[in-house]
């Protein structure tokens, strides 16, 4: 019998319920024909990187959500929250209930720098301290040593702004967002005073975005400190940023040198953004105390420029350092990986026919939600151009809920999730928050009882 009809909808199983699990989602209901959509997350709690990574001070782009609330409505899409897959239930047990999976599980480990001292203590990674102070429960638990004077943040994406700015915030800055309370805490009492983003190029080839930096220009209690001499451009770097590709850096250095000119001095903290240095060596012995760096200049033709070291270095005292170098995805047995990328191997979202994949763990942790949207949607052409060869050996869904039953594993609906939602709000009200997040799955799931 063909599927996609009422009589025989097309099942699919989504793994992941960040921007890209619900994009796939959204595009499968777009289609003509009857398709059910059941989505499993590890946590009770829904939405990936928005919930987990999207930085607490930065409210308006978690209202993404509401187009997510959308696409869960749909009567034929069923949320299964609280059930891990490689864990609660294994891949070749879904696959005899689902026509097709599609993988959209996100990259929740990082990138290494392979430098000496990289695992010394007080040497974390942007991973974990950004998952700490937005709550997510495997995090919650993890100790960041603020009693410290300097930090040194490497990398200069948007994840590592996101750092910078949490530590240079004051605490009146940072108690009305979503923030954790057991990071607001420990924030409180940060004794930060200098804190350096390091980046390996210089200020035209940075990969944070203009309204990002620009922030760094708008904090109450930190001076960012840029060194004008970073921002004179070679002819290589003026003929780069004429690229019609690069006006988010003609736009940052325009940024840069407002920042750059500004007065100094009035404020407790420093940010000192540092162009041109890679990290050699973290140094410590019973932690970290400071970090090499070398001096790098550019070489190669404009948009290709490559940092080279030049043997000079310096040493800047370190009493914490994050490592800001990006995300990876991890593996899943029973799905190719491709080692050196950290994605699921795929041609355009296609892993094999019945498997398929989407968002950070199918192309790698680059672009914004937004992204997310048209990499899902080809993804999902996949699985229309395979429908025929697909097939579902148990097409309902009590079969499996009894299992999941059996196992003990209590299930979190989309109607259950919302309970949580409205209760971490109103908690949130009371302290003048937008929410307050639960951080421990028990929490959630007592509060559901
Ligand atoms: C720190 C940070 C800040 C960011 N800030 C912004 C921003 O301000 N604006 C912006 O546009 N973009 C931002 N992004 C980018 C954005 O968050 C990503 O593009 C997006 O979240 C990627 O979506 P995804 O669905 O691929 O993965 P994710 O959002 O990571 O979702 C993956 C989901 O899969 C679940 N999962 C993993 N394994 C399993 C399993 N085995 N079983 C069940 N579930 C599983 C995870 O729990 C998670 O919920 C930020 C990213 C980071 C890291």
């Amino acid at each position: 019998m063909s599927s996609g009809t009422p009589e025989n909808p097309l099942r699919i199983a989504i793994v992941g319920s960040g921007p890209s699990g619900f994009y796939a989602a959204e595009a499968l209901f777009k289609s003509e024909q009857t398709v059910h959509v059941d989505m499993f997350e590890k946590l009770p709690v829904p939405f990936g990187l928005v919930r987990s990574g999207v930085a607490p001070d930065h409210p308006k782009i978690k209202n993404v959500t509401r187009v997510y609330d959308k696409i869960a409505a749909n009567p034929n899409f069923a949320f299964w929250g609280n059930v891990e897959i490689g864990k609660d239930l294994q891949i070749q047990e879904l696959q005899t209930y689902y026509h097709a999976i599609i993988f959209a599980s996100g990259a929740a480990s990082d990138r290494r720098l392979n430098i000496p001292g990289e695992d010394l203590p007080r040497s974390y990674t942007a991973t974990e301290f950004v998952a700490w102070y937005n709550g997510h429960p495997e995090y919650r638990h993890h100790q960041f040593d603020l009693t410290q004077k300097s930090a040194v943040i490497i990398g200069q994406g948007n994840v590592a702004v996101d750092v910078c700015r949490i530590l240079a915030k004051s605490y009146d800055e940072l108690k009305q967002t979503d923030i954790a309370s057991h990071a607001l805490e420990a924030l409180a009492n940060s004794q930060i005073e200098d804190i350096y983003m390091v980046g390996r190029r210089g200020p035209a080839q940075a990969a944070f975005t203009p309204q990002e930096v620009k922030e760094l220009g708008e904090l109450a209690i930190t001076d960012t400190l840029i060194n004008p001499e970073d921002l004179h451009l070679s002819q290589t770097d003026e003929a780069e940023l004429q690229l019609p590709d690069k006006a988010h850096n003609r736009k940052n250095m325009e940024i840069l040198r407002q920042l750059s000119t500004r007065t100094t001095g009035a404020r407790t903290r420093r940010l000192h953004i540092l162009f041109f240095y890679s990290p050699v060596e973290i140094c410590g012995s019973a932690g970290v105390s400071s970090i090499v760096l070398e001096k790098n200049a550019l070489s190669g033709e404009a948009g290709r420029q490559k940092a080279l070291g030049t043997g000079e270095t310096i040493t800047l005292p370190a009493g914490l350092v994050f490592r800001s170098v990006g995300y990876r995805g991890t593996p899943m047995p029973g799905v190719p990986f491709h080692e050196a990328w950290g994605v699921f191997k795929n041609e355009q979202g296609r892993i094999q026919p019945g498997m398929y994949t989407a968002g950070w763990i199918k192309r790698g942790p680059s672009g914004i939600i937004g992204t997310n949207k048209p990499c899902s949607y080809e993804t999902v052409e996949q699985i229309f151009a395979d429908q025929a060869q697909l097939h579902c050996e148990i097409p309902r869904s009590q079969p499996l809920a009894d299992l999941l039953k059996s196992r003990q594993i209590q299930v979190v609906s989309y109607a259950d999730w919302q309970k949580i939602d409205a209760l971490e709000r109103a908690q949130g009200e009371a302290t003048g928050k937008p929410r307050e997040k639960m951080t421990a799955v028990a929490d959630m799931l007592a509060a559901l009882k």
